[in-house]
């Protein structure tokens, strides 16, 4: 586990919690709330000790040290994230060195590209997604899945109406696929799983990000963007 992190005792499940080790208290990692499951990547990224924020506004943009995008449906948060005016300033963000966690829809949100049809995407990862790519009959599915960077315990992956990584980029590193495809991935501060973590109780990847956001920080918080933000 890496010294960012340190164990403290959960009394009420008897089990370890890691908890973010950082010097700043205004740690806080926003959620695009717009529709799907923000809350509980909310509840996951507490757990993991950071602040998390509901991000509904620009000014809501303002100060965090990362983002998620949770999953629902990409072409209904692609929308409202063009009428509330968020994908143009989520874009520079993550483009001035903001990391960005994209779950399901919010996979496809990263996206350059979809295989089929057309819908706001903030183009922030050189991958090409196939939305629903499970097909309908297995709509939604469980499996265990092999994610070396973790270490050596699978981790319980919940796919519902999914997408997978169709084509990706010699800079897009795979950290897990099944039945050979690429469903999850990392290019520079950019995570994205096609299935679910914040619906396991599994922190690892929710906590991999936080990593990710911490050493962010330390190469310096995107000012000059943030404060083109206006309101
Ligand atoms: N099928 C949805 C989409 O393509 C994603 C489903 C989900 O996020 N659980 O946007």
């Amino acid at each position: 586990m890496p010294a960012l992190f340190r164990e403290t005792q959960n009394a009420k499940l008897g089990t370890g919690n890691w908890k973010l080790e950082t010097e700043q208290p205004s740690f806080t990692i926003g959620v695009i709330a717009l529709q799907g499951a923000f809350r509980e990547h909310c509840r996951a990224l507490e757990s993991a000790g950071a602040c998390a924020r509901e991000v509904r506004r620009r000014r809501e943009l303002e100060g965090l040290a990362g983002l998620v995008i949770p999953g629902g449906e990409s072409t209904t948060i692609g929308k409202l994230m063009v009428s509330y005016r968020l994908l143009e300033s989520v874009r520079a963000l993550a483009g001035a060195g903001m990391p960005v966690f994209g779950t399901c829809a919010g996979l496809v949100m990263l996206a350059s590209g979809v295989v089929e049809g057309d819908q706001p995407l903030l183009n922030l990862m050189d991958i090409e997604v196939r939305r629903n790519a499970f097909g309908r009959q297995v709509k939604s599915f469980e499996a265990d899945l092999d994610v070396p960077l973790l270490g050596e315990e699978p981790f319980h992956g919940i796919f519902i109406r999914a997408p997978w990584i169709e084509r990706a980029g010699q800079d897009v590193e795979v950290l897990a696929r099944y039945d050979a495809h690429p469903v999850a991935a990392r290019q520079g501060g950019m995570l994205v799983t096609a299935f679910h973590p914040e619906l396991t109780g599994d922190l690892r990847l929710h906590r991999l990000f936080l990593e990710m956001a911490v050493s962010a920080r330390r190469e310096g918080p995107p000012a000059a963007a943030l404060r083109s933000l206006g309101n």
